[in-house]
């Protein structure tokens, strides 16, 4: 397997070097791993005199502002040029780059699709797709070294970013030796673990502490399976973004005797995004993927065009239904 993928970064890279205008595209309700992935690729091209644009469909989280300079990271919907080259980046699949951002990525010249997702369906011309990489920013790490370019600490910390919000802070199973190794690599090219994880997992609203109240309080578990739920109302209340609900799964996944945790966070009045995470093997993108979404075996995710209620029913359902 080593030389098919060693011939397609060196695909790519003869690509990038090729090309004139680079658009980069993460995807909607971006995370950790797709902004540090994003920015430290489009950083390290812009060190090769490469005209980079760097855009998201949705507005970058709060806690992820730190790995990025303001201005650098434009919205779809502001962009109006065109380009030869578009990379989609941690996108499992090309909707996940929002309606403008798969429209943008659809007129480029030419495609790229670096990711870890194992269902992703190979979108790009050319797809740099390794699920056994526990963030995209692995990948992204492997490309910038065989570009031949000096790491330093704006390329490494939202590098160490992207790893350490995949994998939890290091505690899920896709952490392996080449992950901390990498890790370890980052934190030599100046990444700081302490300031990282401030900055990821303190630094809250005092509204944010009472969302998770509120969520804490609704925890359920029906046959080994535990839910939660927050509606738009409520975040609004708290003064809260979308974003900020983003980390209940993270929670929810902690309970004892459990299978399986589902987290119902209501986006628009009849869009409800599910997070699901499952906690002995589960295969929870399996279940995404009944209500059009996907993502890994462990953490999986989904929207649902319903009321709240109404999501939550139907999920819990299939949930239930699902062989064990
Ligand atoms: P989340 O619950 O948003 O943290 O997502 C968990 C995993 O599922 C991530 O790997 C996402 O890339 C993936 N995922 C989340 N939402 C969707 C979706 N609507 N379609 C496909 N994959 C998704
Ligand atoms: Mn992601
Ligand atoms: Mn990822």
């Amino acid at each position: 397997m080593n030389l098919p993928i060693k011939m397609t970064i060196n695909e790519i890279i003869s690509h990038l070097l090729e090309a004139k205008k680079i658009l980069l595209l993460c995807h909607v309700s971006p995370d950790g791993d797709c902004i540090g992935s994003l920015v430290a690729l489009g950083r390290a091209l812009q060190r090769l005199n490469k005209d980079v644009c760097m855009a998201s469909e949705d507005k970058i989280p709060g806690s992820l502002r730190f790995i990025t300079e303001p201005g650098e990271i434009l919205l779809t919907n502001e962009i109006t040029e065109k380009f030869d080259t578009a990379v989609a980046i941690d996108s499992g699949d090309m909707q996940r780059l929002g309606l403008i951002g798969q429209e943008l990525f659809s007129k480029a010249d030419f495609r790229i699709n670096i990711d870890h997702h194992s269902s992703n369906p190979l979108y790009g011309d050319l797809n740099l797709v390794q699920p056994q990489r526990a963030a995209t920013g692995e990948i992204i790490l492997d490309l910038i070294f065989n570009l031949g370019i000096e790491i330093d600490r704006s390329l490494a910390e939202p590098l160490y970013t992207a790893i350490f919000t995949d994998t939890g802070g290091f505690r899920f199973t896709n952490t392996t030796k080449d992950t901390l190794n990498k890790a370890a690599l980052l934190v030599g090219y100046g990444a700081s673990p302490n300031l990282i994880s401030h900055e990821i997992y303190e630094n809250k609203p005092l509204g944010y502490f009472k969302m998770l109240a509120l969520a804490f309080g609704r925890f359920t578990i029906d046959e080994k399976i535990c839910y939660t739920w927050i509606s738009f109302d409520e975040m609004a209340e708290f003064g809260l973004d979308f974003e900020a609900s983003e980390e209940l799964s993270t929670f929810a996944k902690m309970l004892e005797n459990t299978k399986m945790s589902l987290v119902f966070k209501q986006k628009e009045e009849n869009l409800v995004k599910v997070s699901l995470r499952s906690q002995n093997g589960y295969d929870v993108a399996k279940l995404a993927e009944k209500f059009g979404g996907g993502g890994h075996k462990q953490a999986a995710g989904c929207t649902i065009n319903a009321p709240l209620d109404v999501a939550i029913k139907e999920m819990l359902h299939a949930a239930k239904e699902v062989d064990h």
